[in-house]
């Protein structure tokens, strides 16, 4: 270190080795009134593979944990999420923040859908209008005490996930897949952007990954079976899931129930997730 060092490495030319190379970060300040500890991304290589039932189903089972949970609703042309938990009031706000409405068990969301006169008004907006509007929903609305806060992302890698990755601080993300997306590159795709936006992959969600007969219990794999083990091992991804298709979870969401839903696919996943929240109290 120089001896007339004034600790501002972008106004010196000397490359010494305490030198902090300046880091150019997007990531946007959450709302003054906000406190989140973890924000955990749900994404998909493709729209329809149940992302949105995935993402409402881990905050239902953290919720259950005894944790505080909100959901960002990022699809913003797609929002499924407010539908899922029969949340139909619209979503407040004054003049310097929007408020989150709440469910019956008390998990917190914003979806386009509370902002929309209608819910069956389309939004006809450009990329970077959707993507800002994303972004406002973490910088403008006051997210609470929030242990974990679940971001249901549009599928694709477009423009609103790169704003996501960019502007939100992401801890991790899980990708959600179907038996025939799995071995397609789209989801591929998917794992390939968040590994170059450095959002560790924290797991793979197969949904509808097999049907079980309720008469009789046989297991059919109505998609055919898959090596999603095989897939995440050689992808270095440690954490695999998988959840059937079930219809009494598509009547739960249909009927703004899934805070009801019975099943314990998902339970090791949880599991994991309360491990993350764990470790960072242990270290701090
Ligand atoms: P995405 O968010 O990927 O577009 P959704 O979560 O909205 O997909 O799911 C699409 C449709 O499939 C919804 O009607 C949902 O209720 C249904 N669905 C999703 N997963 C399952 C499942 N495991 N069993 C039965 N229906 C499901």
């Amino acid at each position: 270190m120089s001896t007339d060092c004034n600790f501002d490495c972008g106004s010196c030319g000397e490359s010494c080795s305490d030198r902090q190379e300046q880091q150019t970060s997007f990531i946007e300040k959450a709302n003054d009134l906000s406190s989140v500890k973890k924000v955990i991304g749900v994404m998909s290589g493709k729209g329809g593979v149940g992302k949105s039932m995935v993402t409402s189903m881990l905050a239902v089972l953290m919720q259950r944990k005894g944790y505080r949970v909100g959901i960002l609703d990022a699809d913003v042309t797609g929002p499924s999420i407010p539908k899922c938990f029969g949340i139909t009031e619209k979503a407040s706000g004054s003049e310097v923040a929007i408020f989150p409405n709440r469910s019956k068990t008390g998990i917190e969301v914003m979806s386009m859908n509370l902002l929309l006169d209608s819910n069956t008004d389309p939004v006809l907006w450009r990329g970077p209008i959707i993507a800002g509007s994303v972004k406002q929903f973490w910088t403008d609305v006051v997210w609470s005490d929030i242990d974990y806060l679940f971001v249901d992302m549009p599928p694709g890698t477009g423009d609103v996930p790169i704003t996501v990755f960019q502007s939100i601080p992401v801890d991790g993300v899980f990708m959600v897949t179907s038996p025939q997306d799995l071995v397609s590159m789209i989801v591929m795709k998917a794992i390939k952007m968040a590994e170059l936006m450095k959002i560790p992959v924290l797991g793979i969600v197969e949904n509808m990954a097999y049907y079980q007969c309720a008469k009789c219990g046989e297991i059919h794999h109505v998609f055919g079976e898959t090596d999603i083990k095989e897939f995440a091992g050689e992808n270095g991804i440690q954490m695999t899931a998988e959840v059937p298709i079930d219809r009494k979870l598509s009547n739960a969401c249909d009927q703004g129930m899934i805070e009801l839903f019975d099943g314990a696919w998902l339970d090791e996943t949880a599991n994991m997730l309360e491990g993350i929240l764990e470790d960072n109290a242990q270290e701090a």
